[in-house]
């Protein structure tokens, strides 16, 4: 059996009153892509929040591969965030002022590379991304889909073990969105990253492996997308639209 490269056991968040996760567990094997769906409010941001560290949940455990996230300090998880990790959120992670090379190295730079270096590796994620071209512009002067690919190209320089995605089509046209789906997947397949990805948009699962749904911070189901977009969770197998 494959070792998980992350689990998430019995977990439970809430925001005072208000329960956002409720008795969540799941695991996710490396390399999986994984889209996390259901209804506004359902708990998808704060679930991924939980794995990825950046909230720590009130009850329950979260691991990445053997390490325990739930239970290190804010430390250990900016420094997973900063290099197993990669993030990409709906819009608004790029930096206005620098340009698309400038965005794309800068993690890499944190990290303690040279700007040579890191400007090779950068060129070259863009290059592949297509928008070379725009390394030297700033983001006021790209697309929207332009934007998201070097925020894509950004999250991913760093070469991380597991890529957050949250809406990462959101604000972008059906067309533009599409596109960056389909460069998301490709390069995290190239690399074998293993990637969570929160959508509403059924167009955007429809790229997974695998489909877990959220109703009021539960698992509503879980369960594999075939090559024709059928379901199978919960010993049914479900058209897609069936499913929801
Ligand atoms: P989704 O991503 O599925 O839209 P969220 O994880 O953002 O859902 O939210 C789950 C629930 O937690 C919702 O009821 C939401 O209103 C609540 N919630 C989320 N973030 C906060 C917050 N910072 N403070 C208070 N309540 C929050």
């Amino acid at each position: 059996m494959t070792e998980a490269i992350l689990r998430a056991e019995q977990i439970e968040k809430w925001y005072g009153p208000t329960p956002a996760l409720r008795d969540v567990s799941l695991q996710v094997d490396p390399g999986e892509i994984v889209a996390v769906t259901g209804p506004s409010g359902c708990g998808k941001s704060t679930l991924l929040h939980c794995l990825s560290g950046i909230l720590r949940p009130e009850r329950g455990r979260v691991w990445f591969q053997e390490r325990e996230i739930s239970a290190a300090g804010e430390a250990e998880r900016s420094r997973l965030r900063r290099t197993v990790f990669g993030v990409l959120f709906q819009f608004g992670q790029v930096v206005p002022e620098l340009t698309g090379i400038e965005n794309v190295t800068l993690p890499l730079q944190l990290g303690g590379l040279r700007y040579r270096e890191a400007a090779r590796r950068a060129q070259d994620l863009l290059d592949r991304l297509a928008v070379g071209d725009l390394a030297d512009k700033r983001p006021g002067e790209m697309s929207g889909g332009q934007q998201q690919r070097v925020a894509l190209a950004r999250a991913l320089v760093t070469e991380p073990q597991v890529l957050f995605a949250d809406e990462p089509t959101g604000a972008l046209d059906s067309l533009a969105g599409e596109q960056v789906m389909v460069e998301l997947v490709r390069l995290a397949r190239q690399h074998g990253t293993t990637v969570l990805v929160v959508t509403h948009n059924a167009q955007v699962a429809a790229y997974a492996d695998r489909e877990i749904t959220l109703r009021d911070g539960r698992v509503d189901s879980d369960g594999r997308v075939d090559s024709d977009g059928r379901f199978h969770g919960g010993g049914r197998v479900l058209a897609r639209e069936e499913a929801r």
